[in-house]
């Protein structure tokens, strides 16, 4: 490829089948043809979090924030108690959108690069009895992943709602959304789910719909109300016309192809080759002697990693990298953002990308004045891989 390859953790490189249906001749949002492509979507969309039938999912035009938002507005009524598992930027922004919607927020904050154990909800919910807990799937600023089956298993202890942030995760990490008690799993369509920036993706239990059912208080957000997107919704799927906003056709479109994709992998293929390419660039990374947030690997998530620059080297040597082939990102949590940077490796990625990721890192620390023995990431890699 002539154009350096795009492995920041999102927005990742698309498919060419899926970005085919980008440019496809947009039709009307009540075509026939698109209301089965936007059935299926909701459909599949489904399948892909493990939920039931009686699960409701929903495609928003909007970003990964619309989806917290969406959740949060519906289900948060003013004087509803949150906790909210912090473990990075994320969670934060999870705690302010709820407040904005009158819940009052306990926070349960992990350092930097750590995680939250089901213990140490369970304790803080004996000390303080929640209504609702929020979980960070993967928090995107250091790489964390939560143990979502264990910390839900906790909040349904007390009969808490359990809303995941999953846009770092959904369809790359391991979710059984139904089995694990996960009341709204919420993503966005730039990451693994594979399609351009620009969609909101949530699906909501039956318990959800209840408590949004039973609010005494209005919805406070007129474009997030479930109100005016539950029957649009339930039309598509009925292979029914419906209209509240004019959908985002050409990404519908798109998300179906993306979708498939992933089913066609098979849900447990898709989990276990993020595993096996989360290890490969980990391993590598060690190799050429760096250290990574978090420095536990057990709760180190698989669609990410983060590796501190080594000795001498700062953020300017990602331009190397980016010569060299690889767009990354920088450190984003404000605690620690200039010691790490990040590499993403979620979706669509394959062996071969992340063999490119790290060549391009090798080769950008020798040009940095790094001394790394060439080839000793890649091989700690193949070794991996093999
Ligand atoms: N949550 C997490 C874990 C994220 O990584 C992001 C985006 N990086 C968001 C929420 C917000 O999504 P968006 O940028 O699409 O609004």
């Amino acid at each position: 490829m002539s154009r350096p390859y795009l492995m920041i953790p999102g927005p990742i490189e698309f498919t060419d089948e899926v970005m085919s249906e980008m440019s496809r001749p947009t039709p009307s949002h009540v075509d026939p043809a698109f209301i089965e492509v936007f059935g299926q979507a909701l459909e599949r969309l489904r399948t892909v979090f493990l939920a039931g039938p009686d699960y409701q999912p929903f495609i928003l035009a909007g970003s990964g924030t619309l989806a917290m938002d969406s959740a949060v507005a519906n289900l948060v009524e003013p004087g509803d108690r949150a906790l909210v598992v912090d473990t990075g930027y994320f969670s934060q922004r999870m705690a302010d959108i709820v407040q904005r919607y009158g819940g009052e927020v306990t926070l349960l904050s992990a350092a930097p690069g750590e995680t939250i154990t089901p213990e140490q909800l369970r304790a803080a919910l004996a000390e303080d009895a929640c209504d609702l807990v929020t979980i960070t799937h993967v928090d995107t600023s250091t790489g964390v992943l939560t143990d979502v089956k264990g910390l839900s298993a906790v909040a349904k202890e007390q009969d808490a709602l359990v809303i995941v942030d999953g846009v770092c995760a959904a369809a790359a990490e391991e979710m059984r959304q139904e089995a694990w008690g996960v009341d709204v799993y919420l993503t966005a369509s730039q990451k693994a789910i594979g399609t351009p920036p620009g969609l909101g993706l949530l699906v909501a239990s039956p318990a959800a719909l209840a408590k949004w059912r039973g609010r005494k208080h209005p919805v406070g957000s007129y474009y997030s109300d479930w109100g005016y997107w539950l029957p649009i919704m339930q039309a598509y799927e009925a292979r029914k016309v419906g209209y509240f906003g004019t959908p985002a056709v050409n990404l519908v479109m798109a998300l179906n192809v993306s979708l498939q994709q992933i089913l066609d992998e098979g849900m447990e293929q898709v989990f276990a080759r993020h595993v096996l390419l989360s290890n490969a660039v980990k391993a590598g990374l060690a190799a050429m002697g760096m250290t990574q947030l978090p420095a536990d690997m057990a709760h180190a998530a698989h669609t990410l990693s983060c590796p501190c620059y080594p000795e001498g080297i700062d953020a300017g040597f990602l331009r190397f990298v980016r010569a060299e082939g690889a767009i990354l990102a920088g450190g984003l949590h404000p605690v620690v953002k200039s010691k790490y940077f990040r590499i993403g490796h979620m979706g669509a990625a394959s062996r071969a990308d992340v063999l490119t990721a790290l060549g391009a890192v090798e080769a950008g620390l020798r040009q940095a004045g790094y001394a790394v023995e060439p080839g000793v990431g890649l091989a700690a890699a193949q070794a991996v891989l093999a």
